[in-house]
């Protein structure tokens, strides 16, 4: 019997799964690699770092989504190396490592955030990628909020009552606008010793305007929007330094600040996932800005009319690192492998339609600019919200997102306060009694101890 086409695909983003789902009529075998069990709606990432939604709910299990698709399969995995010439690639998950055979291969590794060369900040700014980092960055904000209640010293706890979010990009505008909202409105009555709200909230970004790629207009409404809900907007400033108790800034007229800060998040970069330059070492290719991988118009890797790379990691007409052009690049992949099986023509190019772009300011604020259209406000909020209801993957998790959505936009709770010792109190005190990293809470109590008997 004649074995069946073999695809295999890195990565259970948007990409990806697109991708393996467009497959699920077609004579193939389907193996789909990543390095988590979920497919992660990235979007919500900051919903979830302020306590609106739960994990569960941006981030389903990979294996439940597909399986009903008979010709999928799921491996736990972190990709290690591509094998162009055997056409091999290999994984590992805790020491078990596995080659597979590919007759087609869809790469959608996506990005991972960029310091800019600066990869000391990382531990002391964290930036929000992941589930991993969504649930620290959760204990880092209610953490610095419990941590204020009980510092004693006024200067200490305006410190842990300063919110520094760099990059004022869609990520970094939603996260200023919702930590404000918390500060401001959610947890006003929560505390006994502090008034949450002389929570200092400081957006920084070395542009001009927030939200640029929006356009002035719209960008300047942003603007307008988050004065509103006191974030102070510190546009034209460069970070160059950043340690555990504040972050250094330098604007256009080489002025140097330091603002005192314990928590701060870090929305300004991204940068392609290492195994663009994988495929490059092994074609030739060079790497551009961000260390995305050029690809023919075909979205195939030059040389390799059997690998697409797709998404964030991809270097084509100046595409953006957004969710649609990784949707409609796996789509299209998937298209040209089953075209392919079918003898058809497969001289064609991936057009990408955009559908437009959105990002939200605070509850019932956002922006949106689709075509010609640029609105600000309710209606722009409302979109927001039917988009990103459409593309979050699941029945239960809608259901449970719009419940989740009204107890904190109508109401003004936040259901999702929870986080392990660990997430939250753990390193943060950690950090601030100067002990090091820790692994559980024994150790803080261990080590706490020791260091009260030094
Ligand atoms: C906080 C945040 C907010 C965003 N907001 C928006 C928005 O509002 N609108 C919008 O359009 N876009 C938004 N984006 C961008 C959008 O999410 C990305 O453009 C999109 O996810 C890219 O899809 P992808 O398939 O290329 O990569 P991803 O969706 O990132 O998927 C990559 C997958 O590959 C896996 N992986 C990576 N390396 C390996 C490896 N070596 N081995 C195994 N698996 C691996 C990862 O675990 C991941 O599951 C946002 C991104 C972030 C981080």
């Amino acid at each position: 019997m004649q074995q069946r086409h073999r695809v295999v695909i890195i990565g259970s983003g948007f990409g990806g799964l697109f991708a393996t789902r467009a497959l699920r009529r077609a004579a193939v075998e389907v193996t789909l690699i990543d390095r988590t069990a979920q497919h992660l709606f990235q979007p919500l990432l900051y919903q979830v770092a302020t306590g609106i939604l739960s994990e569960g709910e941006i981030a389903p299990s990979t294996r439940n989504i597909l399986r009903r698709q008979k010709n999928a399969r799921t491996i736990l995995g972190e990709v290690t190396a591509i094998d162009l010439t055997e056409r091999t690639v290999t994984s590992t998950a805790v020491g078990v490592d596995i080659t597979i055979p590919y007759d087609s291969l869809i790469v959608s590794a996506g990005s991972a955030t960029s310091y800019f060369g600066h990869d000391d900040f990382i531990d002391h700014a964290p930036g929000l990628k992941s589930i991993d980092d969504a649930l620290a960055l959760r204990g880092r904000i209610f953490g610095a909020f419990e941590l204020a209640e009980i510092e004693p010293d006024p200067v200490i706890r305006q410190e842990w009552l300063t919110f520094v979010v760099v990059g004022a990009g869609a990520t970094g505008v939603e996260m200023a606008g919702q930590i404000a909202e918390l500060a401001h409105r959610s947890l006003r009555g929560d505390f006994r010793c502090i008034d949450t709200r002389q929570a200092r909230i400081i957006l920084v970004d070395g542009a001009d305007a927030p939200l640029a790629t929006f356009g002035t207009r719209l960008s300047a409404r942003a603007a307008d929007q988050l004065k509103r809900l006191g974030v102070d907007l510190w546009l034209g400033n460069m970070v160059v330094d950043v340690d555990d108790t504040g972050i250094e800034v330098v604007d256009n007229a080489g002025h140097r600040v330091r603002i005192p800060s314990r928590t701060k998040v870090w929305s300004a970069g991204v940068t392609a996932s290492p195994l663009a330059r994988t495929l490059a070492a092994q074609t030739g290719v060079q790497l551009v800005r961000g260390g995305r991988i050029p690809v023919q118009p075909d979205l195939t890797l030059p040389g390799h009319p059997e690998v697409f790379v797709v998404g964030d990691m991809i270097a084509l007409d100046d595409l953006p690192g957004v969710a649609q052009v990784a949707i409609q690049g796996g789509k299209f992949a998937a298209e040209q492998i089953k075209r392919r099986l079918l003898r058809k023509n497969t001289n064609r190019r991936f057009d990408y339609f955009d559908k437009g772009s959105m990002a939200t300011i605070s509850r019932f604020h956002a922006v949106a600019s689709v075509g010609p259209i640029q609105v600000g406000g309710f209606l722009a909020w409302v979109m927001w919200l039917v988009v990103h209801l459409v593309y979050l993957v699941g029945f239960k998790n809608r259901l449970t997102t719009l419940f989740h959505w009204a107890v904190s936009f109508i109401g003004s709770g936040r259901s999702e306060r929870t986080g392990s010792h660990q997430q939250a109190i753990g390193p943060i005190a950690t950090r601030a009694l100067g002990l090091g990293p820790l692994s559980s809470p024994a150790d803080v109590a261990r080590r706490t101890d020791n260091k009260e008997a030094v």
